[in-house]
């Protein structure tokens, strides 16, 4: 069950529907909005009864009943998209957003050079990482605060956003301290330290699927960090393990659709890592803008030959404008299929 007090509840108000709750036999779990407090309920009792009773209550807005075992980010919890906010972006929206930059945050003017080229070409949000997940330990770790410091200076000389990943729970304040959003990689997408630890961090998330997980693993995952208090969760899909080998990983390009049916929360696409071939992006970024994603994380370098990290899926400056340009008219496509369906939802 869900429960949505009214805007601005009192503490009192709130401590007496707890105490309701918990007559039943329930355990309160709540999260405090920022303008609503929501009250998770979780246990085993008489449902109709508690919820009846706590309908009438007169500072309860809302009791529901949820049957999917992601109760927050589930569709039947919010029938409306969520939308995630930073600066004068919003995902979630009636904009499609794209965010984009190298694989890794490697020096001053790679940075610079690339926050250039991707703003001109119209993205919103830089992408590089400055701690990076590498399968082997010799190689490039990224330059870590360093790095972080060169995003900031590249948002500050274009206007970007900044989205970097952040690998331990450690190093939550920090990677919070200097970006806009936080990606949650792949090989993190069930460590539960790191998810508890996102609640109170204050930024939006972009939670990546993990390679080998599940759409209701990624609900679940997702559903620690609004359960620990931040609601600003977005997901992403960028390739699961299959026995294919003709691309790095495995676009679950269904998974998109499925999400939007199951959850409110926005849908990123990653052709890049999905497909780790720069002459597939394009396609793919296509697709997505097809089936309803609500933005795209994609690779970019100045100079893909000379990456330090996943060159051969980053897409040089002139594939990045020219993709940019090409995606014009689906994106027309896609900004009227959403004034659509929010016309049907009224
Ligand atoms: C990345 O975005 O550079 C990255 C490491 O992605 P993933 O976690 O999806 O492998
Ligand atoms: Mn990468």
């Amino acid at each position: 069950m869900i429960i949505s007090m009214k805007l601005h509840s009192t503490k009192e108000e709130i401590a007496e529907v707890k105490e309701r709750i918990e007559d039943f036999g329930y355990k309160v779990h709540s999260i405090e909005g920022e303008q609503r407090v929501v009250i998770g309920v979780i246990g085993v009792g008489d449902v109709t009864a508690c919820l009846e009773a706590l309908e009438a209550m007169p500072q309860v807005e809302k009791a529901v009943r949820i049957s999917a075992p992601y109760k927050f980010v589930s569709r039947e919890f919010r029938q409306t998209k969520t939308e995630i906010t930073t600066g004068n972006v919003t995902i979630g929206g009636d904009e499609f957003v794209v965010m984009a930059g190298p694989c890794s945050v490697e020096n001053e003017k790679q940075i610079l050079e690339s926050a250039e080229i991707v703003a001109r070409a119209g993205a919103k949000i830089l992408r590089g990482g400055a701690f990076k997940p590498r399968t082997s330990p010799y190689d490039f770790q990224g330059l870590e605060e360093e790095g972080l410091k060169l995003l900031d200076k590249a948002r500050r000389a274009t206007g970007l956003r900044i989205i970097t990943e952040v690998m331990s729970d450690r190093d939550v304040g920090l990677v919070a301290d200097y970006a806009d959003i936080l990606q949650i990689g792949a090989r993190n997408m069930q460590n539960f330290a790191l998810l508890k630890n996102l609640g109170q961090c204050g930024r939006p998330i972009l939670l990546k699927r993990g390679m080998s997980s599940t759409v209701k693993e990624l609900l679940m995952s997702a559903e620690y960090i609004v359960a620990h208090g931040n609601p600003k969760v977005m997901l992403c899909e960028r390739g699961i393990r299959t026995f294919e080998t003709v691309t790095r990983n495995t676009c679950d390009i269904a998974a998109v659709a499925a999400l939007n049916e199951l959850t409110h929360l926005p849908v990123i696409l990653d052709p890049s890592h999905a497909t780790g071939k720069r002459s597939l992006v394009p396609a793919l970024a296509r697709a997505a803008v097809a089936i309803g994603s609500d933005g795209l994380l994609v690779e970019m370098h100045p100079h893909p030959e000379k990456a330090i990290s996943d060159g051969a899926q980053s897409l040089d400056p002139k594939q990045f404008a020219k993709m940019m340009e090409d995606l014009k008219p689906y994106i027309e496509l896609w900004k009227q299929s959403r004034i659509e369906e929010a016309v049907a939802a009224v």
